[in-house]
């Protein structure tokens, strides 16, 4: 199975990419972010991950890793899944190692997008007039994602390090030049 995380702070082109690599490589993508917002709105889990998103702040572990593993459930006799938005924590990271495993299978590769701080705030102001996302909209909530993502995500490139998987990719240029990029690094493997 070819699993793959796609990393990188908000803004970094986690979706643009991962609807690409879905086609080119026939995988199941899965991001955790979407997820959240496809839930009933009048669940009380969709009104409890709305708290924390709309306020830029993460979903706790435990109900984001329940989510995550229902949601990869779902799919069976499958070539691999793109992660993407998921693991943001580096509990995250250890639950999914743990879950692959009992699966007889393991991440491949970690492609981290590189992206300067000044070019995801306008990216996401950008995103907002379409995305509809109160997250996106407002420069303060930006501030705190950014923020939680350099406090508690960023760690996570460090776990995938120290297991040799993972891959940084400049995440700066035309869509087609960064995919390029992504396929290149997965190829090489
Ligand atoms: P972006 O990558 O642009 O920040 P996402 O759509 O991936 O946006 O996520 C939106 C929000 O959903 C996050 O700010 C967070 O509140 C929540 N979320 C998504 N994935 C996770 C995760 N793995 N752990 C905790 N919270 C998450």
């Amino acid at each position: 199975m070819l699993n793959l995380v796609l990393f990188g702070p908000p803004g970094a082109g986690k979706g643009t990419q991962s609807e690409l690599l879905k086609k080119q490589y026939d995988l199941v993508h899965i991001s955790t972010g979407d997820v959240f917002r496809a839930l009933d709105e009048n669940s009380d889990l969709a009104q409890l991950a709305k708290s924390y998103a709309d306020k830029g702040n993460l979903v706790p572990d435990e109900i984001t890793i329940q989510i995550l593993e229902s949601e990869v459930q779902k799919h069976t006799d499958i070539n691999g899944v793109i992660y993407d938005g998921f693991p943001r924590t580096t509990d995250q990271a250890v639950a999914l190692d743990k879950f692959l495993d009992k699966k007889d299978t393991a991440v491949t590769l970690m492609l981290s997008l590189i992206v300067p701080e000044d070019e995801l705030k306008e990216r996401l102001l950008e995103r907002a007039k379409v995305s509809g996302r109160a997250d996106d909209a407002n420069p303060e909530i930006i501030k705190t994602r950014i923020a939680n993502y350099n406090k508690s995500t960023a760690p996570v490139a460090e776990f995938y390090k120290n297991q040799n998987k993972l891959v940084e990719i400049n995440g700066v240029g035309t869509i087609e030049e960064i995919f390029d990029r992504l396929i290149q690094a997965i190829n090489a493997r």
